[in-house]
């Protein structure tokens, strides 16, 4: 085989991680990396202790425009959303990678969010989700600028809003609908939590609805035979409840609230649920969608025929809560190959798996975008006992490092 017709258009980026990791610069930033654990610990317990309810990210998104202005990225702005974003720019403006974390935790105002240490855990809510995602951008830029590494692309950081529960990913759709990056990113990557055995590259689409009933009410005895929300609620919920969801794509609904009424002797005035419905495939989730939205028809022309003597009708209120698509960036793409190649050199074989991360939105796009750990270790997630060690935290931000070298490009 002659050299003369390799095809170019085959061709790799000429960094492959084996090129990256003989580099004298790299080498730099990884002995940064090694001697900074106590800064790493220092920057992570001071985002965590800045709290960041759903809704309410503005004081932590206002700390990390200032870090990012210090450390000296670019353009450092807030978007109308909430996200905060900087660059570190290289020769050209592509490609341009979006390496990224969110800023809101799970846990309500007035949680107690100060740090307790004992032994060398750490613990307090929401410091692995998305602390520990947080301080590792703040991590990988500043083993940047230790090793003085000069970019062919572009790294946008971006501390992203409302990606947990009701936030519904509003400040990553923000990000690829309108922001400033919108339609000129080529990869995305968000680091979200712990470890750094998972690639997500497969988005877990859900959607969730508040669905409310509500009729006249009255009294259970003298008003008997009027239309009852509780009662066609319940019909809707026997139809779900025997929905054939299929095993393989994967499928699941869940009614995870009921509400509504006054008392055992009165007709309610309204009853409600909320429902979450999850698939793996976007076709699935539909068709499952269908089968609700059919189901509370059903229950309330049911309802109203049953009660028709009474001349009154129930009325719905559906108001969607939540609506993440699914999707996947297949294994055989650019980023994906390079985040396992990056995890072997650091001696990890990563596991590639499915989860509902701010990278459902530009894998929807069909942006290739992953999600990953920050390395570390933690459990309780979502919980007050939340903990962090930072064990294995340095082979966490290597690989980070590596990853946003190779999608980026070194000059
Ligand atoms: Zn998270």
């Amino acid at each position: 085989m002659s050299a003369s017709i390799i095809n170019l258009a085959d061709h790799r980026r000429p960094e492959t991680i084996a090129d990256l990791l003989g580099d004298d610069r790299i080498a730099r930033a990884f002995d940064f990396i090694d001697a900074s654990a106590a800064r790493f610990t220092a920057e992570l317990v001071r985002i965590c202790e800045i709290p960041a309810p759903p809704f309410k990210e503005q004081e932590r998104g206002r700390y990390f425009a200032a870090r990012f202005v210090e450390l000296g990225l670019a353009d450092v702005h807030t978007d109308s959303e909430g996200n905060v974003i900087g660059f570190y720019r290289g020769q050209s403006e592509q490609p341009l990678l979006v390496m990224s974390a969110h800023l809101d935790t799970v846990f309500p105002e007035g949680t107690d969010v100060r740090v307790r240490r004992t032994g060398s855990r750490l613990c307090a809510p929401g410091i692995a989700d998305d602390a520990a995602g947080l301080a590792a951008l703040i991590g990988l830029i500043q083993a940047l600028n230790a090793a003085e590494i000069e970019l062919r692309g572009t790294i946008a950081f971006v501390a992203t809003v409302g990606e947990e529960g009701e936030g519904d990913l509003r400040g990553v759709r923000h990000l690829f609908s309108e922001g400033r990056v919108a339609g000129r990113v080529s990869a995305f990557v968000s680091f979200d939590g712990t470890g750094v055995e998972f690639i997500t590259h497969q988005a877990l689409g859900s959607r969730r609805y508040r669905v409310t009933l509500i009729g006249p009410g009255g009294h259970s005895w003298g008003d008997f035979g009027v239309v009852n929300p509780a009662h066609a609620l319940g019909r809707v919920i026997a139809r779900l409840a025997d929905y054939p969801a299929p095993v393989e794509p994967r499928t699941t609904y869940n009614i995870g609230r009921i509400e509504g009424g006054e008392s055992v002797n009165v007709i309610p005035q309204s009853a409600s649920m909320y429902v979450d419905l999850r698939s793996t495939s976007e076709t699935e989730l539909s068709r499952l969608e269908d089968f609700l939205l059919a189901a509370i028809n059903r229950a309330v022309v049911d309802e109203n025929a049953a009660r028709a003597a009474s001349g009154k009708k129930l009325q719905v209120e559906l108001t969607i809560i939540g609506n993440r698509p699914s999707g996947e960036t297949s294994r055989d793409a650019l980023l994906v190959r390079t985040a396992i190649e990056a995890s072997r050199a650091m001696g990890v074989n990563p596991i590639l798996n499915r989860a509902s991360t701010d990278s459902n939105i530009p894998i929807s796009l069909g942006i290739p975008a992953i999600t990953l750990g920050a390395g570390g270790v933690s459990n309780d997630s979502h919980r007050l006992s939340e903990w962090y060690d930072p064990a294995g935290r340095e082979i966490g931000y290597k690989r980070a490092l590596l990853l946003a070298l190779g999608m980026a490009g070194v000059v």
